[in-house]
């Protein structure tokens, strides 16, 4: 079994972040990987106001037919033997189930049974109303939004949309799924190719990372990007770049807390009323980064990175 676990900042409390479990190039690749992912969780998590630090993990693949779960249990010994300082949960590569084999060799786990994307995407959902009405001083009726990935998190938000008269468009690479959510809520759907360079109000990207860059900055039909994909800018200096067109980008990790907060409910045994405040918060702070960053000539990553630095005491930023 090789890991890498890192544990990126523990001002706040004990690291909390996924379990990556994917193949990589070599330790070196990985090792860059935990630790970029880690710093995002450490803004997420101080940017929610969570008593968690940034942490990340990543198994390397396997392609030797390792037996998985002594691969997990394996892994969940070297969390153990960290007594506490990580607390991992669900990444790519991993399941509820596989958290459950990690649980039982006494490393503490984020483990729940629910899934959290209705939380994301209604923490993505808040934010987008308060971008929009920062923007238009309106609610969201009438405005088009295009939603990059009809899976778990954008399949949810597509249907808040829609509910809150958003003319919604979808778009995915397994064209049946774009078409079914499409239908479901109302709206079109259109090939992946088409949908960073539709006129539209909103580009939700609720798919990959990295869908932002240089090259096609400069053809994005969108006034506001607001998602829930995790490094959704390929490059820092794109926050910059989008502003300088324009265009409202209003951090991943600032949206995208959802699901933490979720974790968080359950450990804390909060009643969905309290958890549903606390993801809707997620648009009272969208709206005062973007109000401080309008205020002071800033991106609103520089904003959300300031905040971060605030609430933990020393500076803090995205990864260059
Ligand atoms: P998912 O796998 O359920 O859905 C992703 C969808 O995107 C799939 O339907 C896939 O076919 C589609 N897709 C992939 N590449 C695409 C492309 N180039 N163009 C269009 N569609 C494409 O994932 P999810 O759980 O909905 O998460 C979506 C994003 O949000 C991910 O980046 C994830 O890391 C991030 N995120 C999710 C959560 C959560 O609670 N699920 C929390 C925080 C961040």
């Amino acid at each position: 079994m090789q890991a890498v676990i890192a544990v990126d900042d523990s001002t706040l409390g004990p690291g909390l972040g996924g379990v990556r479990w994917m193949p990589y190039p070599d330790v070196d690749a990985a090792v860059a990987e935990a630790c970029r992912l880690a710093r995002g969780m450490t803004l997420k998590n101080a940017l929610a106001e969570l008593p968690y630090g940034g942490a990340k993990s990543v198994i390397l693949s396997q392609d030797d037919g390792a037996d998985r779960t002594a691969v997990l249990r394996a892994f969940g010994r070297m969390v153990a033997d960290l007594h506490g300082a990580y607390i991992p949960g669900v990444d790519m590569g991993t399941t509820i189930e596989d958290l459950a084999v990690i649980g039982k060799v006494g490393a503490e786990v984020a483990c729940d049974h629910e899934d959290p994307s209705p939380w994301t995407a209604l923490g993505v959902y808040a934010g987008i109303v308060a971008a929009v009405h920062h923007l238009d001083h309106r609610d969201l009726s009438g405005h088009r939004v295009v939603v990059q990935g009809a899976g778990h998190v954008g399949s949810s938000l597509a249907l808040r949309l829609a509910d809150a008269g958003a003319e919604v468009v979808v778009t995915d690479i397994d064209p049946e799924r774009s078409e079914r959510v499409a239908a479901s809520v109302g709206g079109k759907s259109v090939e992946p190719e088409e949908a960073l360079g539709i006129s539209c109000d909103v580009l939700a990207p609720c798919a990959q990372a990295r869908v932002i860059t240089p090259t096609n900055t400069p053809n994005l039909g969108c006034r506001i990007v607001a998602g829930a994909a995790n490094d959704t800018l390929s490059e820092r200096s794109g926050a910059a770049e989008l502003a300088d067109r324009g265009i409202i980008y209003v951090p991943d990790f600032l949206l995208n807390a959802g699901g933490v907060i979720h974790i968080h409910a359950l450990r804390s045994g909060w009643d969905h009323q309290r958890l549903g405040e606390e993801v809707m918060g997620i648009g009272h702070r969208t709206a005062s980064i973007l109000d401080r960053a309008e205020a002071t000539g800033r991106t609103p990553l520089e904003v959300a990175e300031e905040m971060a630095t605030e609430r933990l005491g020393h500076p803090m930023s995205v990864p260059l």
